[in-house]
């Protein structure tokens, strides 16, 4: 039975992003800068990392207490072991609507079908650029578009369709090349999400220079190819959606940086290691492994998970405007899978 469940704002829970593993094959300076994941870099291990058992017990849960909508991520969640197995279950388990996944998509020519006979629903793939030496530059050097591109064909004919396909915009990076990726994809069907490149974690740098606005991204395309507003498919939607004129499909921009979206935010994050957060710049997260491990039965587990949903005050992007200078944060986007 669910019980639906609200914060302090009355947001309910409705949404969990599942973060499967926290390696990754490719070291995006605005995620994993490989200076700093180098290859001594202490990732998690097999003993930390949930177990599928564990990660389909406490889906279960979150299901019970109003989420619908997963979304496997990483690191790269490709790299976890067993992954279609675990895509299997979460399928079953009831309440769950939505199952998708996000990937770099080096992986997809093995893994596609797999996922597809497991059950997954659907599928976003990042590519920030199809200029090669700009997305050699975006990913760390370790993939090409044409790697990226291959992975998208396999996907789309194992069926899965529309592919949402993401893009951070970090100024003076691959800005100059947006319209380029709005192009190649207008009337085919997927969807390319801009992202506004954010400041997560404290690894990366970031610097409010550094963004390209939703706004600035929608002119440069709009004059090129123009583009109308079309309202969200449902309450809350994360990305605001524009289409073109000439009814030749649609692309999306995530404005968490320009305009944040806190009011309508229904998302909570479990990390690799069992750490729940409500928030994608929270401090501190709540750890479940622990409790699991321990015995704890699900109504104990219910009212643990509930509890600090009850008490959520999260809306750090509303109030990231207000601060002069930004205050020291937690974890780091490669633990959270974004
Ligand atoms: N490795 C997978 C991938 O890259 O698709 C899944 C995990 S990745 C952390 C999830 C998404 O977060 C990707 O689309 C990535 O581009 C985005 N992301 C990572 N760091 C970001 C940042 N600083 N600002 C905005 N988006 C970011
Ligand atoms: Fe890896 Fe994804 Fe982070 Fe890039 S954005 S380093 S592909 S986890
Ligand atoms: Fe949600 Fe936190 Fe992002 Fe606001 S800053 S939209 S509360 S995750």
């Amino acid at each position: 039975m669910t019980i639906p469940l609200t914060d302090k704002f009355n947001r309910p829970i409705r949404d969990l992003r599942i973060s499967v593993i926290d390696k990754c094959n490719f070291r995006c300076p605005y995620c994993m800068p490989a200076e700093i994941f180098g290859a001594d870099y202490n990732f998690l291990s097999k003993q930390e990392l949930l177990s599928n058992d564990e990660i389909v017990r406490l889906a279960g849960l979150f299901a019970q207490i109003g989420v619908s909508k997963f979304r496997l991520t990483g690191g790269e969640p490709l790299l976890r072991p067993n992954l279609p197995a675990l895509v299997a279950r979460l399928t079953q388990i009831p309440g769950v609507d939505d199952l998708a996944l996000t990937t770099n998509g080096y992986y997809l020519p093995k893994m596609s079908h797999l996922l597809k006979d497991a059950g997954l629903h659907r599928l976003t793939i990042s590519l920030d650029s199809l200029d090669e030496e700009v997305f050699e530059v975006m990913n760390g050097r370790k993939s090409s578009v044409q790697r990226v591109l291959a992975g998208l064909a396999v996907a789309e004919a194992d069926g899965f369709y529309p592919i949402k396909i993401n893009c951070v915009v970090k100024r003076g990076v691959n800005d100059h090349t947006i319209v380029d990726l709005a192009r190649r994809f207008k009337g085919t069907g997927h969807i390319v999400r801009f992202i506004e490149y954010m400041d997560v974690g404290n690894l990366n740098g970031w610097k409010m220079d550094d963004v390209v606005t939703a706004e600035e991204i929608i002119r440069r395309i709009d004059l090129e190819m123009p583009l109308e507003p079309v309202p969200p498919n449902y309450p809350g939607e994360v990305a605001n959606r524009f289409r073109y004129l000439d009814g030749e499909g649609e692309i999306g921009l995530i404005a968490s940086v320009s305009q944040p979206f806190c009011g309508g935010c229904t998302r909570a994050r479990l990390s690799g290691a069992g750490e729940y957060y409500t928030c994608l710049f929270a401090h501190k997260g709540t750890d479940l492994r622990g409790p699991l491990r321990a015995g704890a039965s699900d109504e104990e587990m219910l009212d643990l998970i509930g509890g600090v949903w009850r008490r959520r005050t999260d809306r750090y992007s509303e109030l990231r405007t207000s601060f002069t200078r930004l205050p020291a944060k937690g974890a780091e986007m490669y633990r959270l899978g974004g």
